[in-house]
């Protein structure tokens, strides 16, 4: 039988979410900023660290298609304006940096004023990118994980806490 063990309790993901969203406002002082969520596995993310920045805080969504072998992604959706903005992209998970690296590259076309990111999870032990998110949540061992965003199929996307995925 499938089952799920709890990695990062619903407690600690808001504590550390707390945390994260104080030292971004920290480091933008008053500066208005943009953030751009990664649909759709940031989407819950995204929203608690906003409502943790403060201050003069906007959303964008982009969505990006990933096919396997060969390797290759493409943006489908981008809903901003960032030209001239700071701005901070708003990822769930970097694994092996890919996405990230993609993602960056996209953005930085629209020549912002700064671009950073930040990811709820990082699991650096199967990089092969050098990227690597300007502000790390947790960072995880090489287990996959479900829950509070991120999903297995479309599964388990609404569970509060994060969980490891045993098959
Ligand atoms: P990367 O491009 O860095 O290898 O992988 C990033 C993407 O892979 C994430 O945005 C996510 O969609 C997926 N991914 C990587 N590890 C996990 C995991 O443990 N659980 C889930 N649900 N998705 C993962
Ligand atoms: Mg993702």
């Amino acid at each position: 039988m499938n089952e799920l063990r709890t990695l990062i309790s619903e407690t600690a993901i808001q504590a550390r979410i707390k945390e994260l969203g104080q030292a971004i406002r920290l480091d933008y002082q008053d500066s208005s900023l943009t953030c751009i969520c990664v649909l759709r596995g940031a989407l819950f993310f995204a929203a608690d660290l906003l409502r943790n920045i403060g201050g003069d805080v906007r959303i964008e969504f982009i969505i990006l298609s990933t096919h396997q072998e060969p390797l290759c992604s493409e943006v489908l959706y981008f809903s901003g304006q960032i030209e001239g903005e700071h701005c901070v992209l708003i990822e769930d998970i970097v694994e092996t940096g890919h996405t990230l690296e993609v993602l960056v590259d996209y953005l930085n076309q629209f020549s912002p004023k700064t671009l950073r990111s930040v990811s709820l999870l990082d699991k650096p032990s199967n990089r092969d990118h050098r990227v690597r998110p300007d502000y790390i949540g947790f960072s995880i061992p090489n287990e996959f994980v479900v829950g509070y965003g991120l999903d297995l199929q479309g599964k388990y996307r609404a569970l509060s806490h994060i969980a490891a995925y045993i098959p």
